[in-house]
């Protein structure tokens, strides 16, 4: 087998959230062999980055020198190069070699720690950004690129602009350090921009994002998707990582870089209606766990299933690999959202689609007479089924029940329960054409309170 290949040229990071740790990791998770020069050896933790060691620019040049020799180098991310020197160097192999080349212009760590020398900056302007495919500068490295201040996205717009025309094909503003609920990208490519907003994930300070945002788009070029969708695709599954991140040391947070979007087979990477149906679906999941009383959650746990447009089997619905469970005070979110992960939720929603296409959601509340009774009260079409009724020979018990639910009712129902049997935890079910629709439904269940 064809190895995919792409390298990283940066520093490292003890703690390995950051620097080329973190990208040979986001290499690793897309399949991408990861190749890496070092150019410098940082003295950090999670809270501090204490001191930087730079390479001598000698040694940097050789070891590219020795690689490309030897491996076929032609998608390369840059990282933190310190000093404007190692910038140069990058760019004449850039120019040599023709590299597609993402230049994250490191300047200053989320710690506040600065992680550039002077001059590094206007380097990057004048040798680097005419030779790049990409660059992925957050708000401070914009402005800093731009001397400009960015307070809006108009400005935002106006600096990309500007970065545009000293040479970068294309220009990815993050805006993480914006102060708004939605952390807002643009990306122009010189002739259109795009916005990708995602909600802001409270409490999270997440080192290492930055690298393993271009990490991914590096990996993903390489695997020859177009830089827009690797863009949106990298920043979904950006988003995740951060969104399950977890605290290693007593500073920042670091990325789950294990978590994924779709389980491998049958794809090696999940389609532009995977990453929207993930996306609605992660949404829809920071929308209710707060709202979600805790007499509405199994005691087996809850779940949420979305299907794929004209879904086949469980690969093509996006649930929890793990449940919403209940913790003493609240709703309490475990694991990850991936495609292929339930086959429970998966039964049901394949069942219902089968005579309903365009009823792709489903999600379980716990049964309880008072539950159901609060269904009752709202005009949503409620059907069941018994699981004394169930024929020996059925091999999926949920696509049974959904079936036979679904044919006792005069159309498709909007609730299906069942009262359960040994051993077996009664449940009611909410089906919907998608998570908005759900949530809809459980509004109106929960105002009946
Ligand atoms: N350390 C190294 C080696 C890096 O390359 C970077 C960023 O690129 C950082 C630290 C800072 O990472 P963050 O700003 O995400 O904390």
């Amino acid at each position: 087998m064809k190895p995919t290949i792409a390298m990283t040229i940066g520093g490292s990071d003890p703690s390995a959230g950051a620097g080329i740790q973190a990208d040979l990791k986001a290499f690793t998770a897309l399949d991408v062999h990861g190749v890496s020069i070092l150019t410098c050896i940082t003295v950090q933790n999670t809270q501090t980055v204490k001191k930087i060691i730079p390479l001598p620019p000698g040694d940097i040049k050789q070891q590219i020198d020795h690689i490309v020799e030897d491996i076929p180098i032609h998608f390369v991310k840059t990282g933190l190069l310190y000093q404007p020197e190692i910038a140069r160097i990058i760019a004449a192999e850039a120019k040599k070699h023709k590299w597609t080349l993402v230049v994250d212009p490191v300047l200053v760590a989320t710690s506040g720690d600065t992680l550039s020398t002077t001059n590094l900056t206007e380097e990057i302007k004048n040798t680097l950004l005419p030779v790049s495919t990409i660059i992925t500068p957050n708000i401070p490295e914009a402005e800093a690129l731009t001397n400009s201040s960015i307070n809006s996205t108009d400005d935002m717009k106006n600096a990309a602009k500007k970065i545009h025309t000293m040479g970068a094909k294309y220009v990815i503003i993050k805006g993480g350090h914006q102060k708004e609920k939605q952390a807002n990208d643009l990306y122009y490519d010189g002739e259109q921009f795009i916005f990708r907003s995602l909600p802001r994930i409270p409490q999270k300070k997440a080192h290492g994002s930055g690298c393993t945002f271009s990490a991914l788009l590096t990996g993903l070029l390489s695997k020859e998707y177009d830089v827009e969708f690797s863009f949106i695709l990298a920043k979904a599954m950006v988003w995740n990582m951060i969104n399950t991140g977890y605290h290693l040391g007593k500073g920042s947070d670091v990325l789950q870089i294990t978590s994924k979007i779709a389980n491998n087979a049958p794809y090696s990477l999940p389609t532009s209606d995977h990453v929207d149906v993930w996306m609605t679906l992660s949404r829809f999941l920071q929308d209710i766990l707060d709202m979600l009383p805790l007499s509405f959650i199994p005691e087996v746990g809850m779940n949420i299933g979305y299907a794929l447009q004209h879904a086949k089997s469980k690969e093509d619905i996006c649930a929890l690999n793990g449940r919403i469970i209940r913790s003493t005070t609240k709703a309490q979110r475990c694991g990850t959202l991936q495609f292929g992960s339930s086959k429970h939720i998966a039964s049901i929603i394949l069942a219902v689609m089968k005579t309903n296409p365009d009823i792709r959601c489903a999600m379980n509340i716990k049964y309880s007479p008072k539950n159901l009774s609060l269904c009752e009260q709202t005009s949503y079409r409620i059907s069941s089924f018994d699981r004394t009724y169930e024929p020996k020979d059925v091999s999926s018990t949920m696509e049974w029940g959904t079936k036979t639910a679904i044919e006792q009712s005069e159309t498709c129902p909007d609730i299906i329960y069942d009262k359960g049997g040994i051993g077996k935890e009664p449940m009611i079910r909410i089906l919907g054409k998608n998570p908005e629709d759900i949530y809809t439904k459980l509004i109106c269940i929960l105002k009946q309170h």
